[in-house]
């Protein structure tokens, strides 16, 4: 091969090389481009992943939120909050439509905490947005997403903003607008169940929205629609559970509750409360008159009054048919004397159509001031109610310290709770008449004293007809004048006074074929005869929280001193000493009263026969006191 040929061959292996070299760097310059591409979309699709994923995220947490017992305003809270912050919006808020005797209107009641709407708050001055009664305009992006029921994005925020603030100026809506990012609303209209509940807005830095957006939004927003029903339904539930159906007021239940949370509280603060009892008048006669549902009318319009005397703390109840009681936390004396005497006047001066008007009794009573015990409380609230009633209605009573409170009116109370809750089973007419005569005996003296002997005579005839008027009284005297001998302090002889009246109640619940019985008694027999010291103070008289200092008195009066008795067979020192004394002077008095089984025996042979019994039923020194007094009484 000549040299031309040699280098024609080489030029040709050079070129072939060079052809080589620009296909492969072509080749490696698309590959390249194509990566860039690949990785720009992988890019694109991690962001949207990200995006999708922290929605979710959101979303999830929502519904855990939802799912808990936590309060709505909080879970809208959280809404806004991760709306703005984590999906990265401007601001977000829910507004809710309301109506009310002037009109719709709309208030805020979540948003999201941000520059804007401290700015916004700066420039438009006092009040807060957050706490203003905003307009509802019937011609704006507002009530036009709430009729067309779809989402709507604007770039007008002055317009949007000029809906809900009409008062503010041109010029303060333009520096509300200048230098800040915001170019668009976004109103999402929220319709729980169909019903307009009002909006989620949501304000963005950007024109458009992108249709992944609008779906993700209108999500959220069926999110928040649910987390409103969740919440309403709750509510609705729980409402029917602590309310009365009748008045709308709290229910006994939801009362007792919330006095015991009352009484923890007031026992760590040492903060005193107040309960005011109001007992309708004369409602028997409202329904004798005009019917029933006018009785329910009169109840109503109570029920009204105390809701709209009651703050937003009160717990005002309606605890039986026409007896409501009020809670005052923190409320001394004078002031819940006060709020009982505001809402004695408005029951008096509100007319009730036909009825006319009505009237009502209240008592007032504090814890901490008249008793620490919650029972006690209510039962002082119901007698100063009571006394209320027996001084001519229509009036405030305050209740008396317990302390204060005379054997007399804790015997009163004591048989007029007896005989109207019906805890001894007898005749209606005579209960009702015995609870008048006690709750028309005047209230000082003698007079109320002898009201209480004439009821307990009564009373004690139901299972004793050979029972003579004028024992119980002679009863009561002779074991006050016993006591005094042994020198028992006042108290332990009050106590003693509304034992003497009490002590054979439990008879009441005893077969009177029995009690009468002539021929000799069965085992069986006498045992349910002795129980009556049991049932007395057991079962009638333990449910009465305020004469709880009695009970024992009456419990063990026919235990003996050397532990033959019943019911405990307690023994000597064991057995309260008033207890005895009442065992001795009932003795005595059944000796000297004939009896089915027996005749009526003399003083001096019932004497000998207690003396027969001392160091068995009682020791020496009782019945030596005793005889010594009966001596007195018979010389
Ligand atoms: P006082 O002034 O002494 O309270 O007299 P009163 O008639 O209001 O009281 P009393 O306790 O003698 O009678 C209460 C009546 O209230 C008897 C009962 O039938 C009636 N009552 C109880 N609950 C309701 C209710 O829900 N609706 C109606 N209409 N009457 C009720
Ligand atoms: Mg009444």
């Amino acid at each position: 091969m000549g040299f031309i040929d040699k280098f024609k061959e080489l030029r040709r292996q050079v070129s072939e090389v060079e052809n080589n070299i620009y296909n492969e760097r072509r080749d490696y310059l698309e590959i390249y481009e194509r990566n860039l591409q690949l990785e720009k979309e992988i890019a694109e699709r991690t962001s949207e992943l990200n995006d999708a994923n922290r929605r979710i995220l959101t979303l999830q947490h929502i519904w855990d939120m939802m799912n808990s017992s936590t309060p709505l305003e909080n879970v809208l809270e959280a809404i806004v909050n991760s709306t703005q912050g984590e999906l990265g919006y401007m601001h977000c808020a829910i507004i809710r439509k309301n109506q009310d005797a002037d009109g719709e209107y709309c208030r805020i009641i979540a948003q999201s905490s941000d520059n804007l709407i401290d700015r916004l708050n700066h420039i438009v001055g006092s009040p807060a947005i957050q706490t203003r009664r905003l307009n509802y305009d019937h011609d704006s992006i507002f009530s036009d997403t709430l009729k067309q029921k779809k989402i709507i994005q604007t770039r007008s925020l002055d317009l949007s903003l000029k809906a809900i603030l009409p008062e503010l100026s041109k010029e303060t809506i333009a520096e509300i607008l200048t230098n800040q990012p915001i170019k668009s609303v976004i109103v999402i209209p929220l319709l729980p169940r169909e019903k307009e509940f009002g909006w989620f807005c949501v304000f963005s830095s950007r024109d458009e929205l992108a249709l992944t957006e609008t779906d993700f939004l209108s999500l959220f927003a069926k999110q928040i629609e649910m987390a409103i029903t969740i919440a309403d339904l709750f509510q609705a539930v729980k409402k029917e559970a602590v309310t009365d159906a009748l008045t709308g007021l709290y229910n006994r239940r939801y009362f007792e509750e919330a006095l015991e949370k009352e009484v923890a509280r007031a026992k760590r603060n040492n903060q005193h409360f107040s309960i005011v009892g109001i007992d309708l008048d004369f409602l028997k006669k409202i329904n004798d008159t005009y019917g029933h549902s006018y009785g329910d009318l009169a109840i109503t319009t109570i029920a009204n009054i105390l809701k709209s005397n009651a703050r937003s703390i009160d717990v005002p109840a309606r605890i039986g048919g026409e007896e409501f009681d009020v809670l005052l936390p923190g409320v001394s004396t004078e002031g819940a004397a006060a709020a009982a005497e505001r809402i004695r006047k408005a029951i008096e001066s509100t007319e009730i159509e036909t009825i006319g008007h009505i009237t009502g009794s209240l008592g007032v009573a504090t814890y901490l001031v008249h008793t620490n015990n919650v029972e006690e409380l209510l039962e002082l609230t119901d007698q100063a109610m009571y006394a209320s009633k027996r001084n001519g209605r229509n009036q405030v009573t305050i209740a008396k310290p317990i302390s204060e409170t005379s054997w007399q009116e804790v015997a009163v109370n004591t048989f007029i709770d007896i005989l109207s809750k019906n805890r001894v089973p007898m005749a209606q007419n005579l209960s009702k008449d015995l609870c008048l005569k006690l709750k028309n005996s005047a209230d000082k003296g003698e007079m109320k004293q002898e009201a209480l002997y004439m009821v307990s005579d009564m009373l004690t005839k139901l299972y004793n007809p050979m029972h003579e008027e004028g024992v119980v009284k002679s009863k009561v005297l002779m074991a006050v004048n016993l006591a005094k001998r042994f020198e028992l302090p006042k108290e332990e002889v009050d106590n003693l006074r509304v034992a003497v009246l009490l002590y054979d109640i439990g008879n009441l619940m005893i077969s009177p074929g029995l009690l009468q019985k002539a021929t000799p008694l069965t085992d069986e027999e006498r045992e349910k005869i002795k129980n009556h010291p049991i049932i007395a103070a057991q079962k009638i008289l333990k449910p009465i929280s305020y004469i709880q200092d009695v009970l024992p008195i009456i419990e063990y009066h026919h235990e003996n001193w050397d532990g033959s008795g019943y019911p405990s067979n307690k023994s000597k020192e064991e057995i309260p000493i008033t207890s005895q004394i009442i065992l001795i002077i009932d003795e005595y008095f059944a000796l000297i009263e004939a009896r089915p089984y027996r005749a009526k025996m003399s003083v001096r042979d019932a004497i000998e026969i207690i003396k027969s019994d001392s160091g068995k039923k009682w020791n020496d020194t009782l019945v030596n006191e005793f005889i010594s007094l009966i001596g007195h009484d018979i010389v």
